[in-house]
């Protein structure tokens, strides 16, 4: 069985073609800056083997339908890894909120269409790039079932103390104004492959994950449910994040609108453009921030210590959250590749049994990695994040 999964951007569109019979990626693409004089799409056919190919094309890419064309173009036909359309069996569209209706993975219809639309003040800049590409996949392949897997929807187990804001109730019951979460693909993918890896059974599995990649949340699951995250209404809150804040004071809205005279579009953009590690040094790749800490860059070390010290505060309290932790996971660019963040948000837990094995933590993540001790009361693992095939294994199970 062969599973499609799309994540359309408002002008980009991700794909990636999988094999469901033994989960091998087929192959992949990018294609970037839809709209704009000159756009691009990269094709990798087989990207994890060593026959691996790569196709680039630069043209004018005028909207959605005419990338996608050009994409199913590479991925079908004499050269392609598929001879025909009508071998995909199914398509899997990555969402990022589905609001509060749509939860489980469901099969796209009109009245999911109207949904997603409703809800796109919850997400103005993630949910209008999805619709066009759901429209556009819709159109190019009428008969293929076509499945929504959202990002939020492994957040919907939050109990309401978790997920209400102490805001008047009206907030919520007129607006659904509430804690959502995000990376909820990755948490679980993750969470699972954890308990799957140490041989528990994941209804039994209590696990903290830590996604740190140019966005950065953190989630508490319990029994196999989450039921905390570090993320909220938007994917402001919370960590601190390449660009973005994460937690402030409410009142700074307020407080910069009377002293700086800034509309609450300035603010936002701040918040989410400005900020973070970038705000705090100018940088929000953690590779440069380490290479400017190597040279004594005062600010990088402080972005550093901020971001790794707020990550330790959030594992604290989801340890208090969740009583018994059987393991903390860290997933994603940072998470993955940066022992030193890891060993940073780390420190000072070992008063809770968390010991790390610094020379396996010293190592890269391309598998699976445990970096505790064998004494550590709580197993530490650094597991590649794969959203794509956690959307295709959805897609797939929902179709089967
Ligand atoms: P992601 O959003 O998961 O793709 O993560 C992107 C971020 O991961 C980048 O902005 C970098 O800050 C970080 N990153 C990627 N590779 C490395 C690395 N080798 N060492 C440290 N940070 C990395």
């Amino acid at each position: 069985m062969k599973v499609l999964v799309i994540n359309s951007g408002s002008s980009s569109i991700k794909y990636q073609l999988l094999d469901m019979n033994n989960e091998s990626v087929l192959c992949t693409g990018l294609v970037e800056r839809i709209g704009e004089e000159v756009g691009r799409l990269t094709h990798r056919i087989a990207p994890d083997t060593e026959d691996a190919k790569k196709i680039k094309l630069e043209q004018p890419i005028s909207d959605h339908e005419v990338g996608m064309t050009l994409a199913i173009d590479l991925i079908c036909g004499e050269n392609g890894v598929v001879k025909d359309k009508s071998e995909i069996a199914a398509i899997g569209h990555r969402i990022v909120h589905g609001g509060e209706k749509l939860h489980e993975p469901t099969l796209v219809d009109d009245a999911v269409v109207e949904e997603l639309e409703k809800i796109i003040p919850l997400a103005p800049l993630h949910n209008p790039g999805h619709l066009a590409g759901i429209r556009v996949a819709r159109h190019l392949f009428a008969d293929v079932p076509q499945v929504v897997v959202m990002d939020t929807a492994y957040h919907q187990t939050l109990p309401p103390k978790a997920y209400m804001y102490a805001l008047p109730y009206e907030l919520y019951d007129e607006m659904r104004i509430r804690r959502y979460g995000f990376h909820g693909t990755s948490h679980g993918f993750i969470a699972k492959e954890a308990a799957r890896i140490i041989g528990k059974s994941f209804e039994e599995f209590n696990c903290i994950t830590v996604h740190l990649g140019n966005g950065c949340s953190m989630t508490a699951t319990k029994e196999g449910k989450a039921i905390d995250t570090s993320m909220g209404i938007t994917p402001l809150e919370g960590l601190v994040m390449g660009t973005r804040s994460g937690d402030v004071d409410p009142a700074l809205h307020a407080l910069l609108a009377r002293t700086r005279n800034m509309t609450s579009e300035d603010v936002d953009r701040m918040l989410n453009k400005e900020s973070g590690l970038k705000g705090l040094c100018g940088m929000n790749d953690m590779r440069d921030i380490h290479a400017a800490i190597e040279m004594g860059d005062e600010k990088a070390k402080l972005a550093l210590d901020v971001q790794t010290y707020r990550n330790r505060k959030y594992i604290g309290s989801y340890m208090a959250v969740l009583g018994h932790v059987d393991a903390i996971i860290f997933t994603a660019g940072i998470g993955e590749n940066d022992y030193i963040v890891r060993r940073e948000s780390l420190k000072g837990l070992e008063c809770f049994g968390v010991k790390i094995d610094q020379m396996n933590n010293a190592q890269r993540a391309a598998e699976p990695l445990k970096i505790s001790t064998e004494d550590s009361s709580i197993e530490v693992w650094v597991i590649p994040t794969n959203e794509e095939l956690a959307i295709a294994r959805e897609t797939k199970n929902f179709v089967n």
